[in-house]
């Protein structure tokens, strides 16, 4: 056989999976003769395995353990009577959608009814010809199996819906966060502070941004090393979070060694209170952060610009971020390790 006889054979089974499945046939009647009987008409056929159970008290056990794919259930037997254990199979959730056939020696519409309220797939007289008993157990067992197939994929495209939603979570943390610091990165501070401008032109309420750079922070990565400086970026951020208590204020990495601070309802004077506090946090982690080549201090500090606008409708949040620059660059110019005031 070649390779694509082979796929075409594969392609077929996809479309009709229930061929491959074995069929499992489960008899429970008191009385030999009628097991005889079955056996004989499945014995040619391949693709069934038979299974005969005498005790009713057994059935639901026997079920568990075999896994029929469709159940021959006796009507009248000594101790249990057919429709009982009907009602045992369907209460069971390992037989609970098992077909089952009840079997009678006559036909009688009122107990015929009764079954099927208590959820048969069918009934027959015993015993019609060979070829519609055969019939009827293919129809009732195909259909479990594909249900249960329909079933069995249902439940894995759960878990795969479910581990994509944990991915996805995962994602818009890590697309959200900067990995070095684990701030919030640029894309957030973008989107918090134009959110946060609308929020103010509405409110009619102040908005304050700091921006923060780290002083001779290239002298720092050239004598400490690039791991240095990472580790010194850390610090420094954590130092800003620790620093920067309330919740509606956003701490963001801005860029390289550039930190942000958006604090949405707070006055030029909060917002300043807040720079020298975050300008002093810095300066007094002196031990854990020397810096030896800095012509501003012997360890590490920042400079920072402070804004502070009530916006209005005509404005955009870049003015405000154009402020903080241009008073960062006066920090800067003014010796560093302070802050200034936008006017
Ligand atoms: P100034 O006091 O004027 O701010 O001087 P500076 O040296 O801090 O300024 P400059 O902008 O010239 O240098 C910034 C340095 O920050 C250069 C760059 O190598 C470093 N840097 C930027 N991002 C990172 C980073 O993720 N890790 C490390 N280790 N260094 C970074
Ligand atoms: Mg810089
Ligand atoms: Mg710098």
């Amino acid at each position: 056989m070649d390779v694509s006889g082979q796929d075409d054979q594969q392609a077929a089974d996809v479309s009709a999976p229930m061929t491959a499945a074995r069929i499992h046939v489960m008899l429970v009647d008191d009385q030999n003769i009628v097991a005889e009987a079955l056996r004989r008409m499945l014995a040619d056929e391949a693709e069934i395995d038979y299974h005969y159970v005498s005790d009713p008290a057994n059935a639901i056990n026997e079920a568990v353990q075999f896994k029929p794919t469709v159940i021959l259930q006796d009507l009248v037997m000594p101790d249990i009577d057919g429709l009982m254990l009907l009602k045992f199979y369907r209460s069971n959730p390992e037989t609970k959608g098992v077909p089952v056939i009840m079997l009678s020696t006559k036909e009688d519409p009122k107990i015929k009814s009764e079954a099927f309220a208590l959820g048969a797939s069918d009934y027959l007289v015993k015993f019609p010809d060979k070829i519609e008993v055969v019939a009827r157990i293919f129809a009732h067992s195909r259909s479990f199996l594909a249900q249960q197939q329909r079933d069995e994929a249902y439940r894995t495209l759960e878990v795969l819906k479910k581990e994509l939603e944990e991915k996805n979570a995962e994602l818009e943390r890590l697309s959200s966060q900067d990995c070095l610091t684990r701030l919030a990165n640029r894309r957030i501070f973008d989107e918090f502070v134009s959110k946060e401008w609308g929020r103010a032109v509405r409110d009619n309420t102040p908005l304050s941004l700091i921006l923060i750079d780290i002083d001779h922070f290239k002298n720092y990565n050239d004598n400490y090393g690039h791991q240095g400086g990472d580790d010194c970026l850390r610090q420094v951020a954590q130092k800003l979070t620790g620093t920067v208590r309330r919740p509606s204020d956003l701490v963001a990495r801005y860029g390289g060694e550039e930190f942000a601070v958006v604090m949405p309802g707070t006055d030029v004077d909060g917002a300043g209170r807040i720079a020298a506090a975050l300008c002093e946090g810095v300066a007094s982690m002196k031990l854990k952060l020397p810096h030896a080549h800095s012509s501003s201090a012997d360890h590490v500090t920042i400079s920072l610009g402070v804004a502070s606008m009530v916006p209005s409708v005509d404005g955009s949040p870049e003015q405000l971020i154009e402020k903080a620059d241009e008073a960062l660059y006066r920090a800067k110019k003014n010796g560093r390790n302070q802050f200034q005031i936008a006017e």
